[in-house]
């Protein structure tokens, strides 16, 4: 078992290490979700440390001075295939735990149906490993696994016909017919949906064949209310706990992982919001993972000021425990009430700036940190 812990704390199941693998480059926005895409600003980091793969994927600043540097942090619209990264899981002998096109969306609409074909035939050709794949797409998703290809390579294969024969022509994997599952047990799909309007995409998600479905609510930007699902005019509960979810699909999710936004622009969340579907999820029995708060806390004034109280975790303090500094002299322990912000977005509240390693994971003092039950093979 090993003990490094990857950053992306979700990935840290027992048993496994977790790791990203990016053999598709390249996005666009979508939704709400996207407006501080933490993937754009990285792939311009790596972009000047020399992997220049991102530089197919990125907007051009117009920059002809090649000492300066030449593009944005900012997706072109463009989609790159990053051959040289197909093999990775294939180098790593014990079982990892893989999120999938971390810095992308693997169902991004330019990404060629042959490449998604490819990639799954990597994940089926590894089954020691779990590949996680997250979209903000899934009716492209649901469309890819419904294409029958009638080209003149593949004629009318099935998805995982071809996938099957790409495992054994691209990697030299023979996977008897005997021996074939699908959907593939190690992998999982997913669908964010950051705030309720996009509560349809789980749908497609149920509709999806999948050993195992997730969503992710981050940056989680509103309160989610599951029962809300809506397939042919009739609600259902993907969570399963209320109602009949045969009325969908017939299918529930696995689990539900959550956290609030972090970095420059950050945008605060409510701890309503979590503790509305920690409670959703505990009734319905689905395995809830909440990441983290992000950099925001929400402030309330205690009956003895000049005590304060973090709403999200219950923690107690007073003004000069919190590391506040002057703007102007730098100087640290400095009541800075200016710090308090008011989000339009949130229910009304003064929240506090912490950092997100201040905020941390606890809601209500507790830790949250649950994965799907396993039945793959390791
Ligand atoms: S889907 Fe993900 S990678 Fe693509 S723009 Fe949105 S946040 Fe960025």
């Amino acid at each position: 078992m090993t003990t490094n812990k990857h950053k992306i704390q979700w990935l840290n199941l027992p048993g496994y290490k977790g790791e990203t693998w990016n053999p598709l480059l390249g996005c666009k926005k979508v939704s709400e979700g996207c407006a501080n895409c933490y993937a754009t600003k990285m792939a311009h980091r790596l972009m000047h440390m020399h992997t220049t793969d991102y530089m197919f994927v990125l907007k051009d600043n117009g920059e002809s001075d090649p000492e300066k540097f030449k593009y944005l942090r900012e997706w072109n619209g463009q989609s790159h295939a990053m051959t040289k990264a197909f093999r990775r899981p294939f180098n790593w002998k014990s079982p990892h735990v893989i999120f999938v096109c971390s810095m992308g969306d693997l169902f991004f609409e330019k990404h060629s149906y042959d490449y998604i074909d490819k990639v799954f035939a990597v994940m089926a050709s590894n089954p020691q490993h779990i590949f996680i794949v997250l979209t903000k797409r899934p009716k492209n998703m649901l469309e890819w696994f419904n294409w029958k290809d009638e080209s003149w390579q593949n004629k009318g294969m099935q998805g995982n016909e071809r996938i099957r024969y790409y495992c054994y022509h691209d990697y030299g994997v023979k996977i008897e017919f005997k021996d074939w599952k699908w959907p593939l047990q190690n992998v999982w799909l997913g669908v964010t949906v950051e705030e309720q309007k996009h509560i349809q995409r789980i749908d497609y998600l149920l509709h999806t064949p999948a050993a195992k479905r997730l969503v992710s609510v981050e940056p989680m930007l509103s309160a989610i209310e599951f029962d809300d699902l809506c397939h042919e005019g009739q609600l259902y509960d993907p969570l399963g706990g209320f109602g009949d979810i045969n009325r969908g699909s017939g299918k529930k999710l696995d689990w539900v992982i959550c956290g609030g936004e972090s970095g420059h622009k950050a945008r605060p969340m409510h701890p309503d919001w979590v503790r509305s579907i920690r409670d959703q999820c505990k009734a319905a029995k689905v395995p809830f993972f909440f990441k983290q708060w992000g950099e925001y806390l929400l402030i309330e004034e205690t009956a003895q000021p000049p005590f304060y109280r973090a709403a999200n975790t219950g923690d107690e303090f007073d003004s000069h425990g919190i590391n506040f500094y002057d703007p102007e002299t730098g100087e640290p322990g400095k009541w800075m009430g200016h710090k308090f912000i008011e989000d339009l977005n949130t229910p009304g509240g003064m929240y506090w700036n912490a950092g997100r390693k201040l905020a941390g994971n606890l809601l209500d003092g507790v830790k949250h940190e649950q994965y799907p039950q396993l039945e793959t093979q390791k």
